[in-house]
């Protein structure tokens, strides 16, 4: 097993406290490596590590240098995919198909974010005569980045990605229940001749080392990813230092299928946007709002892919891999049994495979139909593979009952009406609409956030830079 130390200001060093926390494989149930537990006294010395990076080589460097040092991150993280999947599958109980997607777009988003360091710049505007005034994008200055277990690599590669390439010196807290590549990624970074404190990683607790950052005052900037309770922590830390903050948050996303939809089209999306990462997805389409006419047929058609759904060990590669620990292993399950409780028919589930370890944290996938809107599997944001199937009759009803819920993240809608997408797409509350699409997790040019519940500011694409910057109006009057 590799070495887990933080890396601060350009050293690999263990937590000063001298603390570790496990590392348990949700494929057994074992504890297979241990990463240091930072608390606040190592956020202090990584958030002055990044401040010193930005007076110093860091802040020195040219667009299209940081840009060449993200290149060549991109390469290494592309040269170690599949050391890198095989840890991350194992941490966090992806089936590997899956880890060496999130490698591919990790390494894409560096490259993007490379590429596009030195294409970001201001305006000259307009003003009174006698005068010159134009604009500079500035880096906020030291970021930090707290981060969830479910997408390490991906969500990394969005917002540590899109922080360097404007300038900014990261600081890094990934989840305690999934550090490992994130720990693999600061040596690359390391290796690829990032300045010393350019990019720094803090493990540790939530509550510890999360808790330090979010609110440390040397901060001039939070980017949130995790639950909504968390979320408001975060937020207020960040208050009282009066510093920006993005929060990417839950969702109960709703796929929208009219009767004229490309049934065949839509069935692969549906089923992989419900199943994907076990349900751990904050974009998953958890919930499935199907036309009256097409209702039965459709929910015949998920149903006979959820039946040959096959779960077990990450590393064995199966359609879907066990929950990323027990507690959540819990929550899923009781909220499963509670649907079951309220009468919802259970319409098919797939099957936990023999060879899977009695320890693992299986739950196999479920998909419910005829559920009724504002009842709880509809409502709230279940993180595991349970689908619910809602009938609908027409578009009105569509809009209310997609628009329904607290949430407002990804949004995707089946249909073969062109005035009808664009309706659709304009009406629904959410960051991103698909129409005959849905790309859970997907897409690194396009920007990505919430509306409601979901959060707010965007990541990917450009708006990230644009989110990773301060605009400077710098007015020069003459004659
Ligand atoms: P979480 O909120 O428990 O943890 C997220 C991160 O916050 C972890 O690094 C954790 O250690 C840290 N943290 C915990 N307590 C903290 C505190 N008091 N102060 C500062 N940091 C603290 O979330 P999770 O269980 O890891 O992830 C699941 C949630 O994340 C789901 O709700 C999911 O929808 C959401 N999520 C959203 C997106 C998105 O882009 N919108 C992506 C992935 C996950």
């Amino acid at each position: 097993m590799m070495e887990t130390k933080l890396l601060i200001g350009g050293a690999f060093a263990d937590a000063l406290g001298g603390g570790t926390i496990p590392c348990v494989d949700p494929s057994t149930g074992e504890t297979f490596a241990a990463i240091p537990r930072g608390q606040a006294a190592d956020i202090d010395r990584a958030v002055s590590a990044a401040r010193e990076a930005l007076d110093g080589d860091w802040g020195t460097l040219t667009a299209v240098e940081r840009g060449r040092l993200m290149f060549r991150l991109s390469a290494l993280i592309l040269q170690h995919a599949d050391t890198l999947a095989e840890l991350e599958s194992r941490d966090v109980g992806k089936p590997l198909a899956q880890a060496k997607a999130d490698v591919t777009a990790c390494a894409r988003y560096f490259e993007f974010y490379g590429g596009a360091a030195d294409k970001v710049h201001g305006d000259t505007i307009p003003y009174q005569n006698g005068y010159t005034v134009l604009t500079l994008r500035e880096p906020h200055g030291v970021t930090a980045h707290i981060i969830p277990w479910n997408y390490p690599l991906q969500i990394i590669g969005r917002s540590v990605g899109a922080a360097l390439a404007m300038g900014n010196a990261c600081v890094v807290k990934p989840g305690e229940d999934a550090s490992l590549t994130t720990l693999y990624l600061s040596r690359l970074a390391h290796e690829a001749g990032f300045p010393a404190g350019s990019l720094n990683v803090v493990t540790g607790y939530g509550e510890e080392a999360g808790a330090a950052l979010s609110g440390h005052p040397g901060i001039n900037h939070v980017s949130f990813t995790g639950s909504q309770e968390v979320g408001v922590l975060v937020q207020q830390a960040a208050a009282r230092n009066i510093v920006p903050v993005t929060l990417e948050l839950g969702g109960k996303s709703p796929q929208v299928v009219f009767a004229d939809a490309d049934l065949e089209q839509a069935l692969t999306f549906v089923v992989r946007a419900s199943v994907q990462n076990a349900g751990q997805t904050c974009s998953a389409g958890s919930r499935v709002l199907i036309e009256r006419p097409v209702y039965e047929r459709f929910a015949a058609m998920i149903a006979e892919r959820f039946k040959a759904l096959k779960v077990g060990p990450a590393l064995e590669d199966h359609d879907v891999g066990p929950l990323i620990n027990v507690q959540q292993r819990d929550r899923v399950a009781g909220m499963v049994a509670a649907a079951r409780a309220n009468g919802f028919p259970v319409l098919a589930e797939g099957t936990v495979v023999e060879s899977a370890p009695q320890g693992g944290f299986y739950v196999a996938p479920v998909l419910f139909g005829d559920v009724t809107p504002g009842c709880a599997i509809e409502q709230q944001e279940v993180f595991g593979p349970a689908l619910a199937l809602i009938p609908f009759d027409g578009e009105e009803e569509a809009v209310r009952i997609a628009n329904g819920t607290p949430f407002g993240l990804v949004a995707g809608v089946w249909t073969r009406d062109g005035g009808r997408q664009l309706r659709m797409a304009r009406r629904l509350h959410a960051g991103q609409v698909f129409i005959n699409n849905y790309g859970a997790g997907g897409g690194v040019e396009l920007p990505f956030g919430g509306v409601k519940k979901s959060g707010f500011n965007r990541e990917k694409g450009f708006e990230a830079l644009y989110g990773f910057s301060a605009v400077k109006t710098v007015a020069i009057k003459h004659d």
